[in-house]
């Protein structure tokens, strides 16, 4: 590995057979100048900041640059999009490899926008400023939620214009994962090199995330189990904050159960199960309340694509697979069961609280009350401003809870672990479509500074997140959310 500036950098998924990859050239562009530098993150890199921040930052996080160390390559992958099974591949993305940190951890270093590819079709291979502005402010508010997560390190500006609706400012976005492996790069895997491909993929991925599984008697088998662990565990916790993905396509999905790709993602307001933010998710496939469905339905896919490692007879692999994949409803709706109570404050498991917990959402529903503030203001014991505060059935449901929660516990116990559970502040669409007009507009990046700092510590509860709990104003258009932007 090399060093620069703190990097140390390999690339061991360029060592998989050459059908997984295409080596890349820089590609020069413009201007580079960086707009947005996540100081607390290349803290924890091990980065030297003053070697990120100069000309020479700019060059290499946006590729007109090579760094030493790095072997830059598009991934290729296939994908489930809304259904359809298609050939995808990195078409605006560059992997430059993994930084790997002082304790040995690699992480993957990848920018988004940074030019065309083999894998771009009909794309130009780049990104506008406002989205990756967009992406960084709500992965580190993910972050900052305990949500496993792709992070943003930086936002770099081209200087050049991409051409959407309009001519927009291109930019960008140095992006860290623990891995980009997805259930499309196994579907990529068996549909263009065999079994050969995937075992030597599965093995990659083995090493990488699972290692321990690599003495099992069924490695492949457990390997399934594992990322459908991770997966039921992560889409859990979008349920739980009220985080809508918007593409669950099998390209999107990790193998190593963080979020990535924040195209048309939003969190809700109101309450709402139907909800959907997507401008191109028409039939809603992707709504809320079906998140937990189109997991298991990836995994599914995923399965299909390990069926000829799990066993050398296939038709003993199916039921095997099938088992695995069967854990996936129980597992999910226990976590999610237990992030609930949890955010109602309920210690122990006493009969009813699966009532007490489906009442308070179809109140919620019915009288579309926002999801965060519901929350919040059950945690601070401050009724008065929610809409079901006159409502006689959310009275009496607040009476049948203030026994509950102290059920097993002191109120103050309750309290404080609904104060670590319910976020005071997300990154509510209004709030982050100001900073974004701010920064893109008028080059101000107060505002999203200021939103950044209070979506880092989202439990706080402190005076300054007051002024972002509050609704969108009632005259906002539906929000709508866009890929590919
Ligand atoms: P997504 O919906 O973000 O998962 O993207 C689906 C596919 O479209 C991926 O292969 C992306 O790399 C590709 N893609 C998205 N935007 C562009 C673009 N502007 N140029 C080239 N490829 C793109
Ligand atoms: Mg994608
Ligand atoms: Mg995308």
């Amino acid at each position: 590995p090399s060093t620069e500036a703190g990097w140390h950098f390999d690339n061991s998924y360029a060592r998989l057979p050459d059908l997984f990859f295409t080596e890349m050239q820089p590609n020069p562009v413009d201007s580079p100048r960086i707009i947005a530098l996540n100081e607390k993150l290349a803290d924890e890199l091990g980065l030297e900041k003053q070697a990120l921040k100069g000309e020479e930052g700019a060059a290499v996080l946006s590729f007109s640059a090579r760094l030493a160390g790095t072997f830059p390559l598009a991934q290729a992958y296939a994908g489930h999009q809304f259904g359809h099974l298609a050939m995808l591949g990195d078409g605006r993305a560059v992997l430059l490899g993994e930084h790997v940190t002082s304790d040995g951890k690699r992480v993957d270093i990848g920018l988004k926008g940074s030019g065309r590819t083999p894998y771009s079709r009909g794309g130009d291979g780049r990104a506008a400023l406002g989205p990756m502005l967009r992406e960084y402010i709500i992965s580190e508010a993910m972050h900052a939620l305990g949500i496993p997560t792709s992070r943003s390190l930086a936002v770099v500006a081209t200087g050049e214009d991409v051409y959407r609706e309009t001519a927009l400012p291109g930019a960008v976005l140095t992006r860290t994962a623990a891995s980009h492996l997805r259930v499309g790069t196994f579907q990529y895997a068996i549909g263009a090199g065999g079994v050969e491909s995937v075992q030597a993929l599965a093995d990659y991925a083995i090493n990488r995330h699972f290692p321990h599984l690599k003495a099992e008697e069924k490695p492949y088998l457990s390997f399934l189990r594992e990322v459908m662990r991770n997966q039921a565990a992560l889409v859990a916790k979008w349920q739980l904050v009220g985080f809508i993905h918007g593409v669950m396509n099998t390209d999107n999905m990790t193998i190593s159960g963080e979020t990535i790709d924040y195209g048309p993602c939003a969190f809700m307001d109101t309450y709402d199960p139907g909800a959907v933010f997507s401008s191109i998710d028409a039939q809603g496939r992707y709504r809320y309340e079906n998140q937990p469905v189109m997991a298991s339905w990836n995994l599914a896919r995923f399965a299909e694509t390990l069926l000829p490692l799990i066993h050398d007879d296939q038709e003993k692999s199916v039921p095997l697979a099938q088992a695995v994949l069967s854990e996936f409803g129980p597992l999910y709706e226990e976590t999610w069961q237990r992030g609930m109570r949890a955010k109602l404050g309920l210690a122990g498991e006493e009969k009813g609280d699966e009532e007490l917990l489906q009442e308070l959402l179809e109140l919620m529903k019915e009288h579309k009350a926002d999801y965060t503030n519901t929350f919040r203001a059950l945690t601070i014991g401050e009724l008065k401003e929610l809409a079901l505060f006159s409502v006689s059935a959310f009275q009496k449901w607040h009476e049948r809870w203030l026994v509950r929660r102290v059920k097993n516990q002191s109120v103050e116990a309750s309290t404080a672990l609904m104060k670590q559970t319910n976020p005071s502040v997300i990154p509510r669409n209004h709030r982050v479509e100001e900073a974004l007009e701010a920064a893109v507009e008028r080059g101000d990046m107060q505002v999203m500074e200021q939103l950044l700092a209070v979506l880092a510590d989202p439990f706080a509860y402190s005076p300054e997140q007051e002024a972002y709990t509050s609704l969108p104003p009632k005259t906002l258009k539906p929000y709508r959310t866009f890929c590919g932007t």
